[in-house]
């Protein structure tokens, strides 16, 4: 064990039940074991418990036949709540506004009409985007009527995000950034904090929601799309309900209660019970005459007194079928579709034949049944009364389950898992636009915070808030199932490449403006004039679909200023591009000492450079969470930059070349030997001919590893399912990529980095080894420019095939917010082996652990011992069946970005290995930031004629702990919706690592907390107890950070969540700040 370093505990794993044995004969009843897969499920066991037969159920075609004794309920009657819902997508085959027109709108209208009808009726709503939207058009008396409606109880907001999130592609900024948006809507325009989530369409659930939900103050949630076979052997073991917990929480606070419907879909045929021929004559829409009917062929029949005994013994039997599924007698009964309710005659049928059953069940005491309509939260509080508990307390004797439920399946072998790729231009954009958003939201609230202290608001553009709130409801909006899962419509893909686009532009004028205030040296000759802004960005995007442009800096006879935003908390010593139009330039610090930078020309193509283009590569020390100022001078006197040179192996292609006239160039006709680069930490080494990574060695370390990369290609089946934007369907094992000409090498040697560019039809490919102290030195910077639009029913995958001996075993994150160990399972098909990797994915043995990071959500997989491989995207000409009614087909040429870390493990054992826990090392994390978190450029305009002094602004003063991170500072809304409160939230998460990598010469020069916040100052070793990723600042404890004493003064509530805090006053925070 290395010094300093701590093992993982044995009470980091929660469920001590982790036996593969014991296989449980379906329809076993286990309430009485207490240590068991059953009554601990620990999903990856149950992965390899499960023959994943898929035989045919009968009448349940996934599941079983039940049975019952007509008795059963004679001492404790069934009590039933049926719950109305609506499940409205935020943009799927139609635009968000479309829906909202032709549909939505008219669910909300109606609803407020009719349920003040009947006090006995009940509705839930969960999307807060179409809500608020709603809200904004309605009057005042509907608003009223809506308050009294959620005050007694008819309508409960479930769940209260601006959308129901994918889980798979999303990252835990924007889950949570979506749930605050919403909450603090609710908060604010009906005064409700939402109790119980509702979550019946994302596609596969991830375990980070339930943390969030729960640190939100929800006591119980409800999911659906989990694999079929999963959810038969939940029914068999009555393990449908579960306290779900999190695999690294070693008590039980974060657990959450949490409902899983047993059945094939959310529609009414699904839900009422185990046989959809019988539940479908329950959906009154379908009545005889209306637009839809029951593909069973069998119609609803309108309830009349002459019918009704006869009707509602024929759902009863469903109803009870259906409840022995359940550890109690409580029966949730959801009654909806998709859009449905938009008419009133949808409301009269619904309610009123239901009703009539509902009078007629409860007036029969012979059938010991209690009938009503129900919100979801009626269900679970009956339920916690049965079983006589308070909300948030595990209900005796039901299990407690710990993982997660990708990949899913709703039949057959159709997996979806090829939405963890579909559409990756704008899985990028995504993070792009959350990085973007989370430095404004840092930079807009300290430079308001100074403005304030100041008494200089009056003069700095507040209306800036307007932009942020814009842009927080647009990147909500994209973390929906169907959006940022890549799939919806084409057009409807299109408006949120827009929405998007639009918001990264607005956030970019948020942080310059900040930035612009920030560093002014004298802040009393502070000027906001909009139409003539102090500050650009370097680069643009001409469309939503565009790739970034860099812009040129063009040098003068004057110097030209650079402010360079760092948004991590930590500072970093990072290699900042900027294009010049002239050789003939000095880099100096806002002092006027000198820095070392790279010269290094550009390329418009693998061969040709642009002419008087020139990228400056300086090295600078970036402040954490501040600006640096720079200064480009042009030289009078010869060139000043450590000058990088480069060679170009064209492998037998005839391509005119294109010079530059100020670095070095040597061209070579063939292929060249293998080669490689090297920096003091690295060496990596190239094949010459393919030019791709072959093996990667550490210093010190005698042998290398084998890491080679390649290209691959997967075809879809030629039956009659394919793959499509949901489904991945391979035609078998990936083919090699073999594309029409040989690529073209380029291999750049220079002082701060040296990398191969390596060009193929279909792909461009850059490895970049950066030679700088820190952690920027320490793993491969990957870069893949993909652009694969002619081609006709692919996947391009990129696969990494090492000497690691990894078995069976991955891993990959959830949501950037949680490691989940993966096991290759050779009973299931290839497809069903892929995972989301929203952040990250790594294989390891005793000695060696490989990581890619990403910066996008990708699919991932490995898929034998050694192996890491991602699909880079896919193009698919048809339909899946699955209601989008279209392919593919609307590639764009993508950027996917990557990290590649080779680690050497110091203390790895089997027993831990074993255990369905992992965490990243603190490198990782650090890296993972990096990659996500870009340094920002911003050249001061050309056209100041006079230049004010400008300082760069360094608002920590000594260095925040490794493993904190401030995932946000966020300003709270003021009573006018377009401004700023004087509130601001500050979200902290300290994240937990595993300390058996190796930890010496990480580069990078904070400590830990050591997991106590009284120490939160003081001097550290450099690795601790892994902690729970957690996001901090809950229990008392839990607590650590800015002046960590004081936080019951500085630190309240903030709306309905434990998650967010707010600081009281914005300016005491910037004060804390500065006192570092
Ligand atoms: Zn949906």
């Amino acid at each position: 064990m290395a010094p300093g370093c701590c093992p993982l505990r044995a009470a980091q794993v929660s469920s001590p039940c982790l036996h593969k044995t014991a296989s449980l004969p379906w329809g076993a009843r286990d309430r009485a074991q207490t240590c068991s897969p059953a009554s601990h499920p620990q999903m990856l066991a149950v992965y390899s418990l499960l023959p994943f037969d898929n035989q045919d159920g009968g009448v349940w075609k996934q599941g079983f036949d039940i049975t019952y004794e007509p008795n059963e309920w004679d001492t404790e009657p069934l009590q039933v709540f049926v719950v109305p819902h609506s499940h409205n997508d935020p943009g799927w085959i139609k635009t968000f506004d479309k829906y909202y027109y032709d549909q939505t709108q008219h669910i909300l209208n109606s609803m407020v009409l009719k349920m003040q009808e009947d006090p006995r009726r009940r509705f839930i709503w969960s999307e807060i985007s179409f809500f608020s939207k709603w809200w904004d058009n309605i009057s005042a008396q509907k608003r009223a009527a809506v308050r009294r409606l959620v005050g007694n109880g008819q309508l409960e907001m479930v769940t209260g995000g601006w959308v129901m999130p994918d889980e798979a592609n999303s990252h835990y900024f924007a889950m949570i950034d979506q749930l605050i948006e919403g909450h603090q809507w609710l908060e604010k325009n009906i005064g409700v904090t939402p109790r119980s989530g509702w979550a019946v369409d994302p596609f596969g659930y991830s375990s980070t929601m339930p943390y969030l939900l729960k640190r939100s103050n929800l006591t119980a949630m409800l999911i659906q799309r989990v694999h079929y076979a999963i959810k038969k052997h939940f029914a068999a073991t009555q393990n449908l309900e579960f306290m779900w917990r999190q695999t690294w929480d070693p008590d039980s606070s974060t657990d959450i209660f949490c409902h899983m419907m047993p059945f094939y879909s959310y529609d009414v045929p699904h839900t009422c019970g185990p046989d959809p021929k019988i539940c479908c004559q329950f959906d009154f829409k379908r009545l005889p005459g209306g637009r839809i009917n029951c593909p069973w062929k069998v119609p609803p029949r309108a309830i009349t007194d002459a019918n009704v005994a006869e009707r509602a013994q024929l759902l009863l039997d469903q109803y009870r079928k259906k409840s022995k599924l359940y550890r109690s007698k409580v029966l949730l009964v959801p009654l909806g579709d998709d859009f449905r309710y938009d008419k009133p005659q949808e409301w009269d049928a619904q309610f009123l034949n239901y009703q009539r059953i509902f009078d007629f069940l409860n007036s029969r005491p012979d059938l010991h049944v209690q009938a009503q309509f129900g919100t979801l939260s009626d269900y679970f509080d009956a339920l916690y009364k049965k079983v006589g508990i308070v909300p948030g307390m595990r209900p005796p004797g039901f299990p407690v389950l710990t993982g997660d439920f990708f990949s899913y399946a709703d039949r057959e072998d159709h997996y979806w898992t090829g939405y963890y790729t579909s559409r990756p231009f704008y899985k990028s954009l995504d993070r792009v636009l959350e990085a973007h958003l989370r430095g404004a939201e840092i930079l807009y609230s300290l430079a308001l915070a100074h403005a304030r202290r100041a008494s200089a608001d009056g003069r700095y553009p507040l209306s800036d808030y307007a932009l942020l709130s814009n842009a927080r409801r647009n990147l909500g909006l994209f973390q929906h199932h169907d959006a940022i899962a890549g799939t919806a419509k084409e057009a409807v893909a299109v408006d949120y490449g827009v929405r998007l686009l639009h918001s990264l532009t607005n956030l970019k004028r948020v942080i310059t403006n900040a930035a612009h205030y920030l560093v002014l040296g004298d802040k009393d000759t502070y000027h906001h004039d909009p139409a003539a802004p102090f500050l650009s960005t370097d680069d643009t995007r001409p469309s939503q679909d565009s790739l970034p442009e860099k812009t040129v800096v063009r040098l003068d006879t004057s110097p030209r200023f650079l402010v360079v935003f760092n948004p991590l908390e930590q500072e970093r010593l990072s290699v900042v591009p900027v294009l010049v139009d002239s050789p003939h330039v000095h880099v100096l610090s806002e002092e006027g000492q000198p820095l070392p930078f790279q010269l290094s020309a550009t390329w418009s193509s693998a061969t040709e450079v642009v002419p008087d283009i020139y990228q400056v590569s300086v090295l600078a020390r970036l402040p954490a969470l501040g600006l640096r100022v720079l200064q480009l001078h042009r030289s009078s006197e010869g060139l000043a930059a450590l000058r990088s040179s480069t060679r170009l192996y064209l492998n037998g292609r005839d391509l005119p070349v294109r010079k530059p006239e100020a670095v070095p160039l040597h061209v070579f006709p063939a292929a060249a030997n293998d080669f490689c680069l090297e920096n003091q930490h690295l060496q990596a080494c190239f094949s010459g001919h393919s030019g791709l990574l072959q093996s990667l060695r550490r210093a010190g370390e005698e042998q290398g590893h084998r890491v080679s990369s390649e290209f691959l290609v997967y075809g879809t089946r030629t039956s009659k399912d394919k793959s499509g934007a949901y489904l991945f369907l391979p035609d078998g094992e990936a083919k090699p990529y073999a594309p029409k000409n040989p690529p073209v090498v380029r291999v750049t040697e220079g002082p701060l980095f040296s990398e191969v560019a390596t060009y193929y039809q279909h792909v461009q490919t850059t490895v970049r080894l950066y030679n700088v102290p820190g952690v920027e030195g320490l793993s491969l910077d990957v870069s893949c420019l993909v652009d694969i639009r002619d081609h006709i029913n692919k996947e391009l995958a990129l696969r990494f095939s090492t000497d690691i001996e990894s078995d069976n075993t991955f891993f990959t994150d959830l949501n950037g917010f949680q490691i989940q160990p993966r096991r290759y399972q050779r009973k299931l098909p290839l497809q069903a082996n892929f995972y989301p990797m929203p952040a990250m994915a790594y294989i390891q043995d005793m000695q060696s652990r490989l990581t890619l990071l990403t910066a996008q959500a990708l699919g991932v997989s490995s898929l034998s011992s050694g192996q890491l491989e991602v699909i880079l995207d896919r193009r698919l000409m048809q339909d899946d069946n699955r209601g989008l009614g279209q392919g593919l087909k609307d590639n764009k040429r993508t950027c996917n970005r990557f990290r590649l870390l080779l680690e050497r493990r110091t203390t790895a054992n089997k027993v831990q290995d074993e255990r369905p826990i992992s965490f990243p090392s603190l490198l990782s994390h650090i890296t993972s930031m990096h990659l996500n978190a870009e340094a920002l450029v911003m050249p001061v305009a050309l056209e100041k004629p006079v230049l004010p002094v400008l300082r760069s602004f360094v608002p920590l003063a000594t260095t925040l702990p490794c493993d904190f991170h401030i995932l946000n500072l966020r300003m709270l809304q003021a009573e006018d919706d377009s401004l700023p409160s004087t509130e601001a939230a500050l979200i902290l998460h300290r994240k937990g690592f595993d300390c058996s990598l190796e930890a010496k010469n990480l580069g990078f020069n904070c400590t830990t907390s050591q997991g106590k916040h009284q120490h939160l100052l003081g001097p550290h070793g450099n690795c601790h107890v892994p902690h729970p990723p957690g996001v901090v600042c809950g229990e008392g404890e839990e607590w650590s950070g800015w002046a960590a004493q004081e936080q019951h003064q500085h630190c309240r509530r903030v709306g309905t969540a434990a998650l967010w805090w707010a600081w009281t006053a914005g300016i005491r925070l910037a004060e804390a700040a500065a006192a570092f």
